[in-house]
């Protein structure tokens, strides 16, 4: 029987006002399993008064004392790491191997950094003259919207609940309606580590119901916001009406460059790795190849060879390293851009199709994709399509090889692979994106910022950065003795 979750809103387990629910569906066979309550706007303004009630007291709280509650958080999460890693592969349909290996472990990884960074945050005392004291301090701002992915469901509300709750900040998770049950679970876990009532809040339902009117309240001071690039533009407008912060950490088109020099064996196995990890819907995917023209052929070959041995399977088997997409609509999409690139050229290497086996069968499946002969004009080259599927491309000369890179909306990552590591930098150095590794792809840690530019959006998640994201820098200014000759008056006299 599907299990019937409730919302967390001010401590209590509740039904939505209206009283409907909707239903989570395993992707992995097509069937739901657990039902959450359809939120509407009436619970939105139920959670922010509880966030707002428990605000002013979380607030005044020694940053010592908040960062113990994470830390007894952090704890929970790794007590508790079977049970969430096996509703995170329920929910979303992420290999088992890795919800238990990493995300779920990150999770708690990342409260500790949080709770750790967070003590050591200062303000400065600033040169301003010698008879005042002139200082920043770093204030919580208030009720904060964090609203969250499906492809991480836990580790996306990690990221901005664990910076915001340790600042002093009391928060309105909105998760994703197809995967909110890891977020729910935390808000319970969240609880159990003592973090008083009210401070955490959880609430399901539609983005375009619930989530707009998390960003149109007037009482909430700012949202986090991880998500698609379209419904990025849209928070970004409705927080106008009341002009508060947005951070942004949106889509992107990520290329993968291979130079002429590169180990290609160590760049076959970073491009399985970037491509296909949670079946290619990570916003850092590796979807855009340009390979110097000298290596194309042998690259291909060996990448066409090592992605064939990805395992796609059920996810909660242990040797399955490819679970299902996430969802029905999903999957018809990316199959959209399979078809779409077929119909504009581009040479099919690889898959394309979804793998018909017992396990995959009722499933969201798409087999490893790999095109060949791609062309920055293909549709499929430019938009994002977050799903196991990627174009090879060659290129001659290294700005050629930038110049493709850039020519993209998106600006959230990118990879350069050679045993030349100064050309490394200086290329990385000619990439406009937030990230760019040598080397690597998707080498992403709590201590390192994340966030892009451009249609990427803005805001850095993960870091000491995201601290600041979450809080006020206030300048106080104090006259230490009253001096009568401030030469500023003498201008009104
Ligand atoms: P969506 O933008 O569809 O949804 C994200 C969240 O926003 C969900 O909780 C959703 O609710 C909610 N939402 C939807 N519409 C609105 C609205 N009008 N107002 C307020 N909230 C709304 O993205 P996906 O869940 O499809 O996530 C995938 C996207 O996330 C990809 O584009 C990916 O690149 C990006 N991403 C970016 C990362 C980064 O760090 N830059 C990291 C991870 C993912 P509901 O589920 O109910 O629709």
């Amino acid at each position: 029987m599907a299990r019937e979750y409730k919302v967390l809103i001010g401590g209590e387990w509740c039904e939505a006002v209206k009283g409907e629910r909707m239903e989570v569906t395993n992707p992995a066979n097509g069937k739901p399993f657990a039902s959450v309550p359809k939120c509407g706007p009436e619970d939105v303004d139920k959670a922010v008064d509880a966030a707002l009630t428990a605000g002013p007291d979380w607030a005044g709280k020694p940053m010592a004392e908040r960062s113990k509650a994470l830390l007894r958080l952090s704890q929970l999460i790794r007590d508790n790491l079977q049970e969430l890693a096996e509703l995170e592969t329920m929910e979303q349909g992420s290999p088992l191997r890795k919800t238990l290996g990493m995300d779920i472990p990150q999770c708690a990884e990342h409260f500790e950094y949080f709770a750790g960074v967070a003590r050591g945050m200062t303000g400065e005392t600033l040169p301003v003259g010698p008879w005042c004291a002139s200082m920043t301090v770093h204030e919580p701002l208030g009720v904060v919207g964090l609203i969250t992915p499906w492809n991480f469901p836990a580790l996306m509300v990690v990221w901005k609940m664990g910076a915001a709750v340790v600042t002093g900040n009391t928060c309105v998770v909105k998760p994703p309606s197809i995967a909110p049950l890891t977020a729910l679970r935390i808000g319970d876990l969240a609880m159990k580590a003592g973090i008083p009532a009210g401070v955490v809040n959880v609430i399901t339902g539609p983005g375009s119901t619930v989530g707009e009117a998390i960003v149109r309240h007037p009482d909430v001071a700012k949202i986090g916001f991880t998500g698609d690039s379209i419904t990025g533009k849209r928070i970004m407008s409705l927080a106008s009406e009341t002009l508060k912060p947005v951070g942004l950490e949106l889509g992107g088109k990520n290329p993968f460059i291979v130079l002429a020099d590169a180990d290609i064996d160590s760049a076959v196995e970073g491009a399985v790795w970037g491509a296909f990890f949670n079946s290619g819907q990570v916003c850092a995917a590796a979807s855009r190849f340009y390979i110097h023209e000298s290596l194309y052929d042998a690259f291909a070959k060996k990448f066409v060879a090592a992605a064939k041995t990805v395992r796609v399977g059920d996810p909660t088997k242990m040797e399955t390293v490819m679970g299902p997409l996430a969802y029905r609509e999903h999957r018809d999409k990316v199959e959209w851009y399979i078809a779409e690139a077929k119909k504009s050229g581009a040479k099919l290497l690889l898959g394309g199709n979804r793998p018909d086996t017992p396990e995959t069968r009722d499933g969201y499946f798409v087999a490893p994709t790999v095109f060949g002969d791609c062309s920055n004009d293909m549709t499929f080259m430019r938009d994002e399509m977050f799903g196991p599927v990627v174009g090879l491309a060659r290129f001659a000369t290294i700005d050629e090889a930038v110049a493709l890179a850039n020519d993209t909306r998106f600006g959230l990552s990118g990879s350069v692979w050679t045993k030349d590591v100064r050309a490394g930098l200086v290329i990385a150095g000619r990439i406009k994106a937030g990230t760019v590794w040598v080397n690597e792809h998707l080498c992403i840690s709590c201590e390192t910022p994340w966030g892009g530019c451009k249609e990427s959006g803005w805001g850095k998640d993960a870091s000491t950065m995201a601290l600041e994201e979450y809080t006020l820098t206030k300048h106080i200014y104090v006259d230490l003795i009253g001096q009568p000759d401030r030469p500023w008056y003498g201008l009104l006299k």
